[in-house]
């Protein structure tokens, strides 16, 4: 038994057997209500993923809700312990969970909460889809044409923390080895960071992006990387890339040589093509033509810049949902931060906690449900019934609180 944490004793755990997971109808669900606006969101998605379960199966179907505790709310129950152990211990236990915003306390001693899950967890793969719905202001022409789900790469890169100051011995040290030993040439005094790229982590990650796009139809599969440069980082990502392409999937994949070669630039039924773009060039592609984009991977740097500005054309960081994910522990999560001055203000925009929410229930093979959210939330938005944040972009809005907003979506739902 735990210190804070009740295990729900009416559920049943979801488990892995034989490489894959198994959802039970009554399934335990973790999640973290988060801080700031977390609480907010968190209670008003919470009542709307009940109730679109509760729709699409008629009742035979329910989550049993455990919380669990990061951030200040566990800092409060654990004797300011932001990060308490047994929390890690039961997200890892129930497998699929889900997190709002947490606060990263600034200064020494705390390692970001987020990096913490992640490392702990090994949630290596940050997995964030993005398309437009409906009535969400956009300053694209036409943001129907974006539709992709990104794979970040989250545990090596420039991220792995191998950094070395200015004037300190290691730096000192490590920059006399690469110049005495390795003839490298740089300024004097320059700082030092590291940038490992494994062949395993690369492997690993793109071999998730490509089982997603076979498990979803999707047509295409996007190494994004800076290989001209970074030629034994980025370069080697895409290579590893197209090799688990080859060897793993090559039933299922062809690449865009072929498609313009063999194939004459028709997709053959069934197939996904493999193909790479250079980083800035991908930034451009994406505002000028997303339509030709379908699932993304990519390092870790990266990732990040691209996922948020792929967000910003569609409606932006409000409604941005995304999850991180190891082989099968799942953690999904509001991609924004806490927003502390509208915290407890039933304001903010529960887009981004909802949608991850989508994300979830489709990871449990619960798509009917997942359906259903999708379909209303774009008749609500469309009607003009928004958060504030949507509201100053739209003319006519009626704005609503957060909770007000929840229950629209349900009463169509
Ligand atoms: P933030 O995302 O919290 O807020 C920036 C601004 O974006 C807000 O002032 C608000 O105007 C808007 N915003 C954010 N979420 C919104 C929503 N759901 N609806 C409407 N508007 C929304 O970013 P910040 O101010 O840089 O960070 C505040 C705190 O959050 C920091 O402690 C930071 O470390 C943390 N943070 C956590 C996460 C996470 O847990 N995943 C991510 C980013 C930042």
């Amino acid at each position: 038994s735990y210190r804070h944490i009740k295990i729900p004793t009416t559920g049943e755990k979801i488990s892995i057997k034989d490489g894959k997971m198994v959802v039970p109808d009554q399934p335990i669900v973790g999640y973290v209500e988060g801080d700031g606006i977390g609480p907010d969101i968190t209670k008003a998605c919470l009542r709307i993923w009940d109730a679109a379960v509760d729709k699409a199966y008629g009742g035979k179907r329910k989550i049993h809700w455990c919380e669990t505790y990061l951030g200040e709310k566990a800092a409060g129950l654990y004797d300011g312990n932001y990060c308490p152990d047994e929390t890690l211990k039961v997200l890892q236990e129930l497998v699929v969970s889900i997190k709002g915003p947490l606060t990263t306390p600034v200064g020494g001693g705390f390692r970001s909460l987020n990096v913490a899950l992640r490392q702990d967890l090994d949630l290596y793969a940050c997995v964030r889809p993005v398309r437009h719905y409906r009535g969400v202001p956009s300053p694209l022409k036409h943001p129907q044409k974006v539709d992709i789900v990104l794979f970040r790469e989250n545990t090596e890169d420039v991220y792995a923390g191998i950094e070395y100051k200015t004037g300190t011995p290691e730096n000192a040290k490590i920059a006399k080895f690469l110049r005495e030993e390795m003839k490298a040439k740089f300024f004097e005094g320059a700082g030092i960071g590291i940038k490992p790229i494994s062949e395993f982590g690369s492997k690993r990650l793109v071999r998730k992006a490509i089982q997603y796009a076979v498990d979803n139809g999707r047509e295409s599969v996007t190494l994004v990387h800076k290989g001209n440069i970074q030629k034994f980082t980025e370069g080697a990502f895409r290579n590893w890339g197209y090799e688990v392409a080859r060897d793993e999937f090559g039933k299922v994949t062809i690449t865009e040589e072929q498609l313009y070669g063999e194939f004459k630039g028709k997709l053959p039924e069934g197939k996904i093509v493999i193909k790479d773009r250079i980083a800035d060039i991908m930034f451009q592609m994406m505002l000028l033509r997303p339509d030709e984009f379908d699932v993304i991977a990519t390092t870790n740097l990266n990732g990040d810049y691209l996922s948020d500005a792929i967000a910003a054309e569609v409606g932006g960081m409000g409604i941005a949902p995304g999850a991180n994910i190891a082989d099968h522990v799942a953690v999904f999560e509001a991609t924004h931060g806490t927003a502390p001055k509208y915290a407890n203000q039933n304001k903010v925009n529960p887009g981004s906690l909802l949608f991850s929410g989508v994300m979830m229930l489709e990871y449990m093979g619960w798509k009917e449900a997942a359906d259903l959210i999708t379909l209303v939330y774009p008749e609500v938005v469309s009607d003009g019934i928004v958060t504030y944040d949507f509201a100053r972009q739209i003319d006519g809005a009626t704005e609503v609180g957060t909770s007000q907003f929840a229950d629209a979506l349900i009463e169509r739902i």
